[in-house]
């Protein structure tokens, strides 16, 4: 069996659930979206089911997934219902719907349903992606108040450069949410990862953690409390060949790595169709048998190289971590012209072992 392999530390995600849930000084929806960014939703989610909140996901086929593996909690939909014969799911499996868009406040109000339905209202304090403007906001909110079938209303909103410390923009955004919410009641909700970590001025009644829940700091430098969180994913695989090369021999396509003394390479069965970032440059961090090694070439969709020349004990069958707990996937990150959320998303064609 080829020996690529993700090992999921569930009881990792569960501390980083702890650690998000307190920062946020409220309830906290654990955001598994994209297959709980490439780490499997259901499995997460059931790790995480008798001390989360609730989950996040962006559509309901992920939700009826969830409820599917037996995850009876709360699950709202991140970008709501795509059209309106999702309204009829969204009540049957008891799912909580964003409301971002004028249209699916129109399908709301013609749509008679059975139960009551719990809406997050979203509002655009500034990112400019989705949400209703500050002007139309609170007539939006009465109208949905106005909405027999329409229960708990959740006043929401998104952060677009929270994980930039030293910028303006995220207090701005606060400000424009503070300004636009007035005066209505009901339950807030602002913040994800970065703002959580870096932001407690923006707490709210309802937290909204993807990225941190899995171990990875959305910040590029170092940071105190998201030193705290533990890594939940592991990539790893084995070395599959070695090579003795002399000087100035080159290893890979494009001959991107050329000895420059005499070099041990060995051949590890990963690849970028494993989602490990094609364009990682020479001398990206890896772990030989747990040590500290480096990648040496181009990356090949099924096997990549790296340097063993200081590892005269490792051969064929040493094991290498490409990130987890020995090797940080935000170095991996910094490397790699990708950022950590496309990394941890890209993960595909390995095997995910849920340990915990
Ligand atoms: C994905 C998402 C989150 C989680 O963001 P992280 O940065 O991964 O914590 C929170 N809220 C919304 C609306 C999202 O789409």
């Amino acid at each position: 069996m080829r020996p690529a392999r993700a090992l999921i530390d569930l009881d990792a995600l569960r501390h980083n659930y702890r650690l998000a849930r307190g920062l946020g000084g409220g309830r906290a929806l654990a955001v598994v979206k994209a297959d709980a960014y490439g780490h499997g939703a259901a499995r997460c989610a059931l790790a995480l089911q008798d001390e989360a909140d609730g989950f996040a996901v962006a559509c309901i086929e992920e939700a009826l997934a969830l409820r599917e593996a037996g995850i009876h909690a709360p699950i709202l939909l991140l970008e709501g219902f795509f059209d309106a014969d999702e309204l009829a799911l969204i009540v049957r499996h008891d799912l909580w719907t964003v409301v971002h868009a004028p249209w699916q406040l129109e399908v709301l109000e013609r749509t008679p349903l059975p139960a009551p339905l719990d809406v997050w209202l979203k509002l655009d304090s500034g990112m400019h992606r989705v949400g209703f403007d500050a002007a139309a906001y609170r007539d939006a909110w009465q109208r949905l108040r106005a909405l027999p079938h329409v229960g708990n209303i959740v006043k929401m909103s998104h952060f677009a450069r929270a994980d930039e410390l030293d910028c303006t923009r995220t207090g701005e955004q606060l400000a424009n949410f503070a300004a636009a919410t007035e005066g209505l009641p009901g339950e807030t909700s602002v913040c994800n990862s970065p703002a959580l970590l870096g932001w407690p001025q923006a707490r709210a009644d309802w937290a909204r953690p993807g990225l941190m829940l899995y171990g990875v700091s959305p910040f590029a430098q170092a940071h105190e409390i998201a030193a705290q969180l533990r890594p939940v994913m592991t990539l790893e695989s084995k070395v599959i060949a070695v090579r003795e090369l002399p000087a100035g021999e080159p290893v890979g396509y494009g001959a991107r790595f050329v000895t420059e003394a005499p070099t041990r390479i060995g051949v590890v069965a990963i690849g970028y169709a494993d989602g490990y970032p094609q364009f990682a440059v020479n001398g990206t961090p890896v772990a030989i048998d747990g040590r500290p090694g480096r990648l040496a070439g181009r990356v090949s969709m099924d096997m990549l190289t790296v340097d063993l020349t200081d590892h005269p004990q490792a051969g064929v069958g040493s094991r290498v971590e490409l990130w987890g707990k020995q090797v940080p996937a935000a170095q991996v990150v910094a490397h790699s012209q990708t950022s950590a959320y496309r990394l941890l998303c890209a993960v595909k064609r390995v095997p995910l072992q849920h340990v915990g």
